[in-house]
């Protein structure tokens, strides 16, 4: 695409909006994206258009496909990361490159229907700061990961302050007011969907259906996903840590009752038979629960320590974009 024609057709006034886009091992759904997104964004109208790659340490030819698209086309600039971040910190990568008045996260594979890009916008012009799109179903989700999303939903925004929208992912129109409130947060294990939802704004929700990936495989496993959840749950609530105080109540108490019954009956009816196996069975769920209680305080140090190093989320080996003449 040339880009004379579209700095002399919209003004530089016109509000520029940057899809912001993290990309691991997506060599096979790179030329897809770019033939059915750039379309998309040229018939949104009233707005100029850039698009954020951020390369997350991918392993395929995913940098140099990126960076050939780059420097056929100014609007699309690619941020190289130094490895695999893992995509929350991609994302707060491209969050920060974004130079756009409104920004857009963007999954590569397309699950996220490009054509929904023009009802964000619409909506954002009704005056709203933040324009979430939620997965009407998820049919193209197996029932597996379906039934764990709404359990993870369900589990989190009853323990959590901060409610997360359900079946809200990453894709959602943001103002650069937002994006800038995003970036006061300091820490650096980031679960985006907790950190969108606390920033909070004037908000409001647009439906659609989430599709099939085009090509290539999810980069979330069972396990990645389950650590996410955790991650989740326990940078936005300190229940499963305090909860422990309320067991330890209950068991003590019911101990001292039991201690009270076992005192009368002996006063009353002399020593009994040892019971050998209730105590047994005691000593081991009272050992297994202690070792719970232990296992959760230390999900939390764990993460007061990574948060400690003061670290920081990503590391850019290297910017490839032309000058942009509206920059
Ligand atoms: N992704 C990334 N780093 C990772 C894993 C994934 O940047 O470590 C990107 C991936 O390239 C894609 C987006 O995150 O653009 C969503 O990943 P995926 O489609 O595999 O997740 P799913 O849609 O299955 O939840
Ligand atoms: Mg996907």
């Amino acid at each position: 695409m040339d880009t004379q024609t579209f700095t002399t057709s919209l003004s530089p006034t016109t509000p520029l909006l940057s899809l912001v886009v993290p990309f691991y091992n997506e060599s096979e759904v790179i030329s897809h994206f770019f033939a059915e997104v750039i379309p998309e964004l040229e018939r949104v109208p009233g707005i100029r258009f850039e698009i954020v790659c951020v390369n997350d340490g991918s392993r395929d030819d995913t940098l140099s496909q990126l960076v050939a698209f780059s420097e056929r086309d100014a609007r699309v600039r690619v941020i190289d990361l130094t490895r695999n971040f893992g995509k929350e910190a991609a994302l707060s990568a491209a969050l920060d490159e974004a130079r756009g008045d409104l920004v857009v996260p963007f999954d590569a594979d397309l699950q996220d229907p490009p054509r929904m890009i023009a009802v964000l916008v619409d909506k954002w012009r009704e005056g709203y700061d933040v324009v979430l799109a939620k997965r009407s179903d998820r049919a193209t989700d197996s029932t597996l990961k379906r039934w764990t999303a709404v359990m993870f939903y369900r589990m989190h925004n009853s323990v959590s302050e901060v409610k997360i929208p359900e079946n809200v992912g990453d894709f959602r129109l943001m103002t650069r007011e937002v994006v800038e409130a995003l970036k006061l947060l300091p820490e650096t294990r980031r679960f985006m969907k907790g950190l969108f939802a606390w920033v909070g704004y004037k908000t409001t929700v647009v439906e659609y259906a989430r599709e099939q990936r085009v090509a290539g495989d999810t980069k979330f496993s069972g396990w990645k996903l389950w650590n996410f959840a955790l991650e989740g749950f326990t940078s936005f609530s300190t229940l499963p840590m305090r909860v422990w105080t309320y067991v330890g109540t209950a068991v003590a108490l019911a101990a001292v009752l039991r201690a009270a019954y076992l005192i009368i009956r002996t006063w009353m009816f002399g020593v009994d038979v040892p019971g050998y196996a209730s105590l047994a069975a005691g000593v081991f769920l009272l050992g297994g629960i202690q070792l719970i209680g232990i296992g959760v305080l230390g999900e939390y140090i764990g993460r007061i320590y990574f948060e400690s190093k003061r670290r920081p989320i990503y590391l850019i080996r290297r910017r490839h974009q032309q000058e942009l003449p509206h920059a």
